[in-house]
């Protein structure tokens, strides 16, 4: 697991910093700010960088792997936050924790308190690598829909060659925000959004929300009308397997528009990790009905895609469709991988996936 939190000693400021830190004098990053900060000593357990003349030590053991990282230090806390990995393509800003809603297998169970880190946002965005694509998630990040869509328009406007991919609950749109929706580059966002079920009721029942299959409908509408590049994403549940062709039906149908459909395998955490036993799905054991979903949106010309399905856990015609999705710093594979022809394209587990409740199938291939 890669930490995204490392500790540093006590550093002098009073309000939270946004820095880039560098490891190399060569600087990949044409336009050093003052907002940069270059690593002037390390050994095998802490690395040094100048910030404006202050020394700020961070504890590591691999201070190169840092360079380009765009960070968060908080006043009084002994930790930095890594916003933004250089060096990897899954880097996701958490906008908040409060959420609406309260979904069965919620691997980030929300939270009453909201911090507002918008600026502090856009001033990683200003400082993450050329073409990154920046995941905003939460809870829910519409909560915040004016601080969110101003931080966009600032992000968009300053640094055009980054994309986002922002997931919701697709609950807190309104006519009203096809204003603020038209000004942005909607080309450069991608919206993902769960829809559980076509049945009112079993979605509604899923997300704990009654009457949120028909907002999530009128407000998908919105989104289409706006120029929205949607991805839809079906979570695999024991409450909705039996569902899973009805909503190909539906999204074909009512959300044809839509870029992508991604049917999603179960993480391990929060309310998931609670209700596993209840609804966790084991694909391996039985992949009749995510194939009739699968054979009937694809026959539609609906791009379906399998997100954290280890690819044993899918028959081998249906493997195409599998993507590794599961982030790097989340990631593991488990001892029977070793040595499967797989690996290397194989999504794997998440980090707090456990065996004896898993798939039933997991084999080397
Ligand atoms: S054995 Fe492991 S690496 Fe191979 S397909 Fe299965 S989960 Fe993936």
């Amino acid at each position: 697991m890669i930490d995204l939190q490392l500790k540093v000693d006590p550093f002098p400021i009073v309000e939270p910093l946004v820095i880039r830190l560098q490891t190399v004098q060569a600087s990949r990053f044409p336009a050093a700010s003052e907002n940069d900060a270059m690593l002037v000593y390390h050994d095998e357990n802490i690395a040094d960088f100048d910030v404006g003349g202050f020394s700020l030590r961070v504890h590591t053991t691999d201070a190169q792997s840092l360079d380009g990282d765009v960070v968060l230090v908080t006043p009084g806390r002994n930790t930095l936050h890594r916003l933004i990995r250089a060096s990897s393509r899954h880097n996701t800003l958490l906008i908040t924790e409060q959420c609406d809603q309260k979904c069965i297998m919620c691997s980030q169970p929300p939270k009453k308190h909201h911090t507002d880190l918008f600026d502090y946002f856009l001033q990683a965005v200003l400082l993450a690598p050329a073409q990154t694509t920046i995941g905003l998630s939460g809870g829910e990040p519409l909560l915040h829909k004016a601080r969110l869509f101003e931080f966009l328009e600032k992000a968009q406007s300053a640094r055009p060659d980054i994309r986002f991919h922002i997931l919701t609950n697709g609950q807190h749109f309104d006519k009203r925000d096809r204003t603020s929706l038209s000004a942005l580059n909607m080309r450069s966002i991608l919206w993902g959004v769960p829809i559980y079920a076509a049945n009112a009721a079993a979605h509604d029942q899923i997300v704990v929300k009654a009457g949120a299959h028909k907002t999530l409908q009128k407000n998908l509408a919105i989104l289409g009308t706006c120029g929205a590049v949607l991805e839809l994403r079906t979570v695999l549940l024991n409450s909705n397997v039996l569902h899973l062709e009805d909503l190909a039906n539906h999204i074909t149908k009512h959300q044809s528009f839509a870029s992508v459909w991604a049917i999603m395998q179960l993480e391990n955490i929060g309310y998931a990790r609670m209700n596993w036993d209840r609804e966790f799905y084991d694909s391996s054991f039985s992949f009749v009905d995510v194939a009739k979903a699968i054979d009937l949106a694809t026959g539609r010309g609906m791009e379906t895609l399998l997100y954290n399905f280890p690819l044993c856990s899918v028959p081998s015609e249906y493997r195409r469709f599998c993507v590794a999705s599961i982030s790097d710093w989340k990631q593991k594979y488990l001892s029977t991988c070793d040595g499967c022809s797989l690996r290397s394209t194989c999504t794997g587990f998440f980090e707090w996936y456990s065996e004896n409740k898993g798939f039933k199938g997991i084999v080397a291939q």
